[in-house]
């Protein structure tokens, strides 16, 4: 048997970063540092190639053209590698994961996204460890020989995730990532346990294709107690949008006052895709339970079921992308093109 191929793809982010003498605030810095402080690497009877951003972003400053990177980079390399780590700042992580898994069409090698809270070179980092177990996930097997993970999947701490259902949930904890929605694909303890029947597998194999352009008029609007029909009025019309996540109350709903389904009717009927996503960490739309929720559904909005904003919004950009006209993006929205999301 030939060792693991693995290619790990440096964006930046708090795994690699060190403190600014002057300003005393944590910068990205570059890889040579990094892979300089796990030494333990090279336990790994692996071949570990690297390619890195220039320079390495916080992931704050991520952007489409950023995972049009990462995303052409895997291309560029899927033949020759066995598996893919992504090293990447939290912050947009989850972001980042659920434009790739739409972006990388067929994919059947592991993509691992992983970071750390704690930069490498700190005596209590978690980087090193979600490093290590990144590269032996991207390097496992199942029984058939093929690759364990063939999706794109976050490695934080004790848990692998699919990376379109995760959320980052703490700025403090090491365990930072969570998919509400949907169990974990594999639990990190003495071994690597991966919970099979979650992962992701498609019934054909067909080369991978990748999606580039993603289409950025699309938005998120938060409703709340009092938010005023000018302010709404003036989001909604922005011009060019061609998407909006509306993240509405519990099981989907939003008020009921005649102006505000006035206002979503109209937006809809000017041909804006608007998606019911709930604001709750934990389940999703259900218009049918609440009158609320019930009269939103009737405006023609469409349900986000269980399916996190970040997936929501690289969906549609995705989507928009590809040239799509609203009535077929509705349509897509509403089935799960890579296990985004519960039908
Ligand atoms: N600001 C950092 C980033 O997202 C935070 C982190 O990596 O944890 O790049």
């Amino acid at each position: 048997m030939s060792r693991p191929k693995i290619l790990i793809i440096y964006t930046g982010g708090t795994i690699g970063m060190i403190e600014d003498t002057e300003t005393h605030s944590l910068r990205p810095f570059d890889f040579s540092h990094l892979i300089d402080n796990v030494p333990k690497i090279k336990k790994l009877d692996y071949e570990i190639h690297n390619i890195q951003f220039n320079p390495p972003i916080d992931s704050s400053d991520m952007s489409p053209e950023g995972w049009c990177e990462i995303a052409m980079s895997v291309e560029r390399n899927y033949a020759e590698y066995d598996g893919f780590v992504v090293l990447h700042g939290t912050d947009t992580m989850a972001y980042t994961a659920s434009a790739l898994s739409f972006m990388l069409e067929n994919l059947h090698k592991p993509v691992i996204i992983t970071g750390s809270q704690l930069p490498i070179g700190e005596v209590r980092t978690d980087g090193e460890e979600n490093l290590i177990t990144a590269l032996q996930i991207a390097a496992a097997l199942d029984t058939n020989g093929d690759p364990m993970v063939q999706e794109v999947a976050i490695l934080f701490e004790d848990y692998l995730w699919r990376g379109n259902r995760s959320t980052k949930m703490s700025a403090d904890h090491f365990n930072a990532f969570k998919s509400n929605n949907y169990p974990y694909l594999a639990k990190i303890g003495l071994g690597i346990h991966f919970h099979e029947e979650a992962l992701w597998r498609v019934p054909a194999r067909r080369p991978l294709k990748v999606q580039t352009n993603m289409d950025c008029n699309v938005m998120s609007v938060d409703l709340f107690p009092g938010i005023q029909e000018a302010a709404l009025r003036h989001m909604l019309n922005v011009p060019g949008v061609k998407g909006i996540v509306l993240k509405t109350y519990g099981a989907g709903n939003a008020p009921s006052q005649k102006w505000f389904l006035d206002l979503m009717r109209e937006t809809v009927n000017r041909g804006v895709v608007i998606l019911n996503v709930t604001q709750c960490v934990n389940g999703g739309v259900h218009s049918e339970l609440y009158m609320t929720g019930n009269g939103l559904a009737g405006t023609g909005v469409i349900s986000g079921a269980d399916i996190t904003t970040e997936a929501a919004i690289t969906k549609m950009m995705y989507l928009f992308g590809m040239g799509l006209r609203s009535e077929q993006v509705k349509k897509y929205m509403k089935c799960s093109l890579c296990g985004e999301v519960s039908l």
